[in-house]
């Protein structure tokens, strides 16, 4: 099979051909039909994060395919079902928090495409109960950016409050953020979109965004500030200064939902105004299995709008260089049919 591998964090990923793995009694072999391009992948590949991935290793994990193979413990899917492989790989299935309903926080994860091989290849190996069908009807190269950019952005408005009645803020319009853009409005808020290219602010524009604003050239926070201040802000951009931003835009008692991971991401709090305003900052990783089931749901429904152009697997080394100049429509989908 081919597979995009990352053998160094300074080189370009290489496009080898490997073996076709075979599944182990609780796993299922997904052939791949669609993959998406997270920024994570990016980071992944580039070992921006404190705690890094051991090379070699596949990227990926917007991995959207059928079940081709599976171990005999495999009970939740069966062969020949459209299945997703997202950033939850496996997870411990017992401790608190997966017990809760917090599985995204098992300390005993593992992660597709950075701590197991994922979906930059024609066939990934993934646990089986930890897979996702697909509904029937979901175009798959839809599919693949619903399995991270969908399921984060919808967790995410879920733990900001959004409702009707509050103003939130998407702060970058990329990947992520138009998805964002799309929940917040399903979950009936009044929506500011954030981004620093032309593109990006016209899609939101398209999307039904309330207000636009251009960071290159406003003043987010007091723009923001003028219209009430935000209830909730989602910080999607790949830019601490953006955070900040963000931070700056909120009302008193507003929350704060940190989503992007740049390398070095920083945010300063001032414990002041943070204490006066009665300020959340909360932290969100992906979603949960039940989470992207909701997801594809909705988007069976007929009520989100992926906006993605696709790409050959090997032509990954220049759509991260596109997508790092931010001239990405939204998200690439590497076809792999
Ligand atoms: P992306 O590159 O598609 O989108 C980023 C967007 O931010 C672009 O549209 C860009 O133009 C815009 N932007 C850049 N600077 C800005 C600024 N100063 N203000 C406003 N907008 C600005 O990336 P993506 O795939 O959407 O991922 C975004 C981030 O989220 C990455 O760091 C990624 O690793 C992270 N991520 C986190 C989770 C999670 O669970 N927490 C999940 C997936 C991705
Ligand atoms: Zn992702
Ligand atoms: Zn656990």
């Amino acid at each position: 099979m081919k597979a995009a591998v990352v053998h160094d964090f300074t080189q370009p990923l290489v496009i080898e051909d490997r073996p076709v793995p075979a599944p182990a009694p609780h796993q299922v072999l997904v052939r791949i039909e669609a993959s998406g391009l997270c920024h994570t992948d990016i980071h992944a590949a580039h070992g921006d994060w404190p705690v890094k991935p051991a090379p070699p290793f596949v990227p990926g994990h917007e991995g959207v395919g059928v079940v081709e193979a599976a171990g005999d413990q495999v009970r939740h899917v069966q062969v020949g079902e459209r299945v997703a492989v997202a950033w939850l790989a496996d997870a411990c299935g017992r401790c608190d928090h997966c017990v809760s309903g917090w599985e995204t926080l098992c300390l005993r994860q593992h992660n597709s495409g950075y701590s197991v091989d994922g979906a930059y290849a024609e066939y990934a190996l993934a646990h089986g109960d930890y897979v996702i069908p697909v509904p029937d009807g979901i175009d798959p190269l839809d599919a693949a950016p619903l399995s991270c950019a969908g399921v984060t952005t919808y967790k995410a408005l879920k733990v900001s409050g959004a409702a009707p009645g509050t103003r939130v803020l998407v702060s970058g319009i990329g990947g992520l953020g138009h998805l964002a853009l799309q929940y917040a409005r399903i979950f009936g808020a009044e929506t500011i979109a954030v981004d620093v290219t032309d593109d990006k602010l016209a899609l939101a524009r398209e999307l039904g965004a309330d207000h636009v604003l251009d960071a290159r050239t406003q003043d987010v926070a007091a723009e923001v500030q003028r219209l009430g201040g935000a209830h909730a802000a989602v910080a999607l951009a790949v830019s601490n200064a953006s955070f900040q931003a963000a931070y700056g835009s909120l009302r008193r008692g507003g929350t704060l939902v940190l989503v992007a991971l740049p390398a070095e991401g920083k945010l300063e709090l001032p414990v002041f105004d943070t204490v006066l305003n009665g300020t959340k900052v909360i932290g969100s990783i992906v979603g949960t299995r039940q989470d992207l089931a909701e997801v594809f749901r909705l988007h069976a429904l007929g009520r989100t709008r992926v906006i993605r152009e696709t790409r050959r697997l090997e032509e990954v080394n220049t759509c991260f260089d596109e997508v790092l100049a931010g001239k990405v429509s939204a998200r690439l989908v590497f076809d792999l049919r």
